[in-house]
């Protein structure tokens, strides 16, 4: 029935042209086809399924709202799965923020966050103009699509939100100064501090910055810590609110139950959406009570705040602290970066491997040709696939992102047992040997 699909399907679908599978099982790390092969699953929903697929803590939750006889559908009305959600989230944030935070459901997508994040920030400043990044990924819709650093879905859409600004990211191998290295950040901050302050600039005092702290479908690029720090200085001195945009990064990815937690910053708006809902839909955004200024109805939907996907949230979030999974995600990255760069030193066609936490990247180049940035080659889009297909074959699913499609990223479930992980890293070994041929 796959070809039934290409046939019928639109012309956007977009994963099953990589994976080219129909999954009839899953459990845990694991999905299974049509024809009973199994396959470790690292792209894990784009990161959503933090507990695997069908973790017991989540099917239970999902049944016990169905026994209980709970409304499964009641707008933004209140219910006791609702109110047990809400503490749980609010008890799982930073106490600073906690305090003095609102929370917002929005459609089910994060996409949908992301836009309510932005007409949050516009009413309340009565500004209009938004600095994001280069490389940055927000969503699909007409706002986040405009909000978003990628070309390529823009250029056949016209009249997207304007007033857009893009700065750069702290991209240290592809570096936007030709530096590299630590003068990367210290530039990036430094360009957005001048820009700002200089009325010449033609950047009118926007209404918010956004950014990921690790850029996901960007290619896994962390920002260092100090510049997200002089990122939150330069805001606070300026009263520009700041959304963190965790869709991907949010509730133990990264080795923090929230990625901005690494810096120590407290942000004025954090979206988050993916695992939040325990593998079902669910979106929210969480922002300083000073920003509440919009009218009741000012962002409204009608399917916000699933109960069944509150209900799988709430459970997720609780085993996620209960079993320290962020912490072991950290634990977990490293070895996997480690092991990515003893490969490196075999293989040049690994330009850069980089993440945080459980958000890995690799980033595959051609090393005959020489990028004229500091060390940096030559981006290798054709190599990836190839490398992406040999996983497949060998019974590993992993996704291909990045600003040129040449980045592998590792974005397992963060469940998955150090054994587990050891499997991968020989798949992707030997994936590697076989695609560079
Ligand atoms: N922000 C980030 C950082 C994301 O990774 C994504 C999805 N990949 C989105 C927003 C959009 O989420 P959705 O696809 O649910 O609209």
């Amino acid at each position: 029935y796959l070809k039934q699909q290409e046939m019928r399907e639109s012309n956007a679908r977009s994963y099953p042209r990589r994976i080219p599978i129909a999954i009839e099982e899953a459990e845990g790390i694991y999905v299974k086809d049509a024809d009973g092969k199994r396959y470790i699953d690292c792209l894990a929903g784009a990161g959503t399924l933090a507990l695997g697929h069908n973790h017991p803590v989540v099917t239970e939750a999902i049944e016990k709202v169905l026994h209980d006889k709970r409304p499964l559908h009641t707008l933004d009305l209140t219910t006791p799965v609702k109110e047990e959600f809400v503490s749980e989230v609010f008890n799982s944030l930073p106490e600073k923020l906690a305090e003095r935070a609102k929370i917002q459901f929005c459609g089910p997508t994060g996409g949908d966050a992301i836009e309510a994040a932005i007409k949050l920030v516009k009413t309340a400043t009565g500004r209009r103009s938004i600095l994001s990044f280069h490389g940055g990924y927000h969503g699909a819709t007409h706002g986040t699509m405009a909000l978003s650093g990628n070309l390529s879905p823009k250029e056949k859409v016209q009249g997207l939100m304007p007033d857009v600004h893009f700065m750069p990211y702290p991209y240290e191998y592809r570096c936007p100064f030709g530096v590299g290295g630590e003068e990367t950040h210290k530039l990036s901050s430094r360009y957005i501090e001048n820009l700002l302050d200089d009325p010449e600039s033609g950047i009118l005092p926007p209404a918010a910055i956004i950014l990921e702290v690790v850029q996901g479908e960007g290619g896994s690029i962390p920002a260092p810590v100090e510049w997200l720090k002089e990122i939150r200085r330069i805001t606070n001195e300026r009263d520009i609110p700041l959304i963190i945009d965790e869709v991907q990064t949010g509730i133990g990815r990264t080795g923090k139950l929230f990625a901005f937690e690494h810096a120590g910053i407290v942000p004025d708006v954090v979206v988050l959406s993916k695992a939040i809902g325990g593998s079902l839909p669910l979106s929210v955004v969480i922002y300083d009570q000073a920003l509440d200024q919009w009218a009741p109805g000012a962002h409204i939907g009608t399917f916000r705040g699933n109960q069944m996907a509150m209900a799988a949230g709430t459970a997720t979030l609780r085993y996620i602290k209960e079993n320290k999974l962020a912490e072991k995600a950290g634990v977990l990255g490293e070895k996997l970066i480690a092991s990515l760069k003893e490969l490196q030193e075999e293989y040049p066609e690994i330009g850069d491997v980089r993440g945080r936490g459980l958000m890995v990247g690799a980033e595959i180049v051609d090393p005959s040709e020489p990028f004229s940035r500091k060390g940096a080659c030559k981006a290798d889009p054709g190599l990836a696939s190839r490398i992406q297909r040999e996983c497949f074959i060998r019974g590993l699913i992993l996704e291909v992102g990045g600003r040129h499609g040449s980045v592998v990223r590792f974005l397992p479930p963060l469940i998955i047992t150090e054994a587990q992980l050891d499997e991968v890293i020989n798949i992707f070994t030997e994936a590697v040997k076989e695609a560079v041929k």
